[in-house]
């Protein structure tokens, strides 16, 4: 906290809360922890803004703080909604600015949080906000737990976990197979169906199933899915197509890959991928899917 500032609470019914309540509802674009900001002057209210670039509300967007569980107030750069700039204070400010309003001497009334980080203070405290309203029960109403309870509920019903088979390196085999069930297995445990190909048709365990039945029957799968969890750490053909067949039915995708693993650039760049994941170890990446489907 700035020296000489500290926040002002009013009531959540506060008409100026309320109002502020409803730029959070119409001008956050964050999904995850949806913040909103009203600046009074005067007794009118002059701006609105919410904070995630205004990009109004349920962008999909998976937060790597999240990921990394960063805690709170820490690793803004590692998200660009959730940087600074993205803030609910500082797009009031960018909004007043670019509307030619003048700032000194108003209130900032805000919903959705219980502080201001610095980089917000600075910005408000240049610009001459006299006061910061946040709702009495603030801390109890956003903190982070309660919010996130509130946002995170996972919207899948199945997945389809995607990783090399034919081509992996002999001494890998096993122990990816037995990463990909792993997959299946944190799946499940949130409540999501996981189909896992080489359960059904691994070449070498179910070499009576022809080349055109596989095919047909994992396409037909990857359809029938909510979202695609690739590994992506080996090269693969297959993933490879199946990484297209997301992209064309608009599935979400989640790539995981070792890291200092070279990646090929075309399967980064598909517009499907909503999250990558590099993991020292299986243990990793599948301590952090989690986080990563619950923002799903
Ligand atoms: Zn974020
Ligand atoms: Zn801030």
């Amino acid at each position: 906290m700035p020296e000489g500032r500290s926040l002002e609470y009013v009531p959540a019914d506060h008409p100026y809360m309320l109002e502020a309540k409803k730029a959070r509802e119409e001008c956050a674009g964050d999904p995850l922890f949806p913040n909103g900001a009203i600046l009074v002057r005067d007794g009118q209210v002059m701006v609105r803004a919410g904070n995630g670039y205004n990009q109004g509300s349920q962008t999909v967007h998976v937060c790597p703080r999240v990921v990394q569980e960063c805690p709170s107030g820490t690793g803004y750069d590692l998200c660009p909604l959730h940087d600074h700039d993205g803030h609910a204070e500082a797009m009031l400010m960018k909004v007043a600015t670019e509307q030619g309003i003048n700032v000194h001497g108003a209130d900032v009334y805000m919903y959705g949080h219980w502080w201001c980080c610095e980089p917000c203070w600075t910005k408000m405290i240049e610009v001459g906000v006299a006061r910061v309203f946040v709702t009495d029960d603030a801390h109890e109403r956003f903190s982070r737990d309660r919010v996130y309870a509130e946002t995170f509920k996972s919207s899948l019903r199945s997945v389809y976990v995607s990783g090399a088979l034919t081509n992996l390196p002999a001494d890998k085999v096993q122990t990816h197979k037995a990463y990909y069930e792993g997959i299946a297995r944190v799946c499940q445990s949130m409540g999501i169906q996981a189909y896992v190909p080489h359960l059904h048709t691994d070449p070498e365990q179910h070499p009576q199933v022809s080349v055109r039945e596989v095919f047909d029957y994992d396409t037909e799968k990857i359809a029938a899915m909510d979202a695609i969890v690739a590994d992506v750490t080996y090269p693969s053909l297959g993933t490879g197509g199946e990484l297209m067949i997301a992209y064309h039915a608009k599935k979400p995708l989640v790539l995981l890959s070792e890291r200092g693993v070279p990646v090929s650039r075309f399967a980064l760049g598909n517009p499907a991928v909503v999250y990558h994941l590099e993991y020292e170890d299986y243990f990793e990446a599948l301590r952090r899917l989690p986080n990563i489907l619950r923002q799903l």
